[in-house]
């Protein structure tokens, strides 16, 4: 049986992607910073483990205690993140910090614990779950976005790093998703000291949430992020990304949109909402 590690497994995707990856029977390891939150994952016969991925005294431990029982680990995903939403001017630099210690440091960390088993035993994937906003950044999402801008930036880097050993990388980017995420996003911005100037853009994200962060009307359900995570564990030549969702699907060409077009765009959401 395959085994995967599986990150921020006490809600939403991490939990779908956990029960998704047992229905077609890999040996499942689903971790959470709160292992009570995983009881049910449990019952489902998910191996259960407590894991910080901002610790790495945590990521050692299970990753060590995953290849001294199972011998191998073919495919880690690092899904465990969160929003820090606000402009740029309010959000403090600790919150900088704190969001690319969850959001780009833990994959970081996971992936150098387990790559050397991987490159080892000449196979796996390393499966990042990004975001739209890792290929388009809007305004009051800079943070966040900056954060999933990295992880793809290092994640097409270790793709062409690790091919020649036979260990894939892939990015997952989400649209909207309906999980907890938008909401302890907008908690996470209701406690920013505001600076004059954005109450527009504040009202925009509390009041519409137009510009993303989880679920709405256009949220696709955890479930689908979870198969496709799943399917590009099980495919022998993966995509590099996999954007899941119309507005995710939507939402990357706008990358390629020119900059001022874009900016206009923005400006033009900013002045018709507010
Ligand atoms: P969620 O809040 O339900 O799940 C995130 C999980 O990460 C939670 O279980 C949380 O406890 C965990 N987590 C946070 N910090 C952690 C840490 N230090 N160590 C371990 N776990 C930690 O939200 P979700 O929508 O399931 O988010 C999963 C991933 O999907 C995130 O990386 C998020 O950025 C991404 N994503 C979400 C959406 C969306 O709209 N929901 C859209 C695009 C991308």
């Amino acid at each position: 049986m395959k085994t995967v590690l599986v990150t921020g497994c006490s809600s939403g995707i991490g939990r779908a992607t956990a029960l998704e990856f047992r229905r077609r029977e890999w040996t499942v390891y689903a971790t959470a910073r709160d292992p009570y939150d995983l009881t049910d994952l449990a019952d489902a016969g998910c191996e259960t483990d407590t894991l910080d991925v901002t610790s790495q005294s945590d990521v050692d431990r299970v990753v060590d205690r995953i290849v001294e029982s199972e011998g191998r680990i073919d495919c880690l995903v690092n899904n465990a993140g969160y929003g820090q939403f606000g402009p740029i001017e309010d959000v403090p630099i600790s919150r900088v910090h704190a969001q690319f210690d969850v959001n780009v440091y833990g994959p970081h960390r996971l992936t150098r614990a387990v790559l050397p088993h991987m490159r080892e035993r000449g196979e796996g994937t390393i499966v990042n779950v990004s975001s739209t906003a890792g290929r388009l950044a809007s305004p009051m999402m800079g943070v966040y976005a900056g954060s999933k801008h990295a992880l793809e930036a290092m994640s097409d880097a270790l793709r062409a790093e690790v091919d020649s050993f036979g260990v894939d990388v892939v990015l997952v980017e989400p649209g909207p998703v309906k999980t907890p995420f938008g909401d302890r996003a907008m908690e996470m911005l209701d406690d920013l000291p505001r600076s004059d100037g954005y109450e527009d853009l504040y009202h925009i994200q509390r009041d519409t949430n137009v510009m993303g962060g989880g679920g709405g009307t256009f949220g696709v359900r955890p479930d689908a992020v979870a198969e496709t995570i799943v399917d590009a564990a099980n495919v022998a030549d993966p995509a590099a990304r996999y954007p899941v969702g119309d507005i995710a699907k939507l939402g990357v060409l706008g990358r390629y949109l020119p900059d001022r077009i874009r900016d206009r765009l923005f400006d033009l959401v900013r002045w018709v909402m507010s």
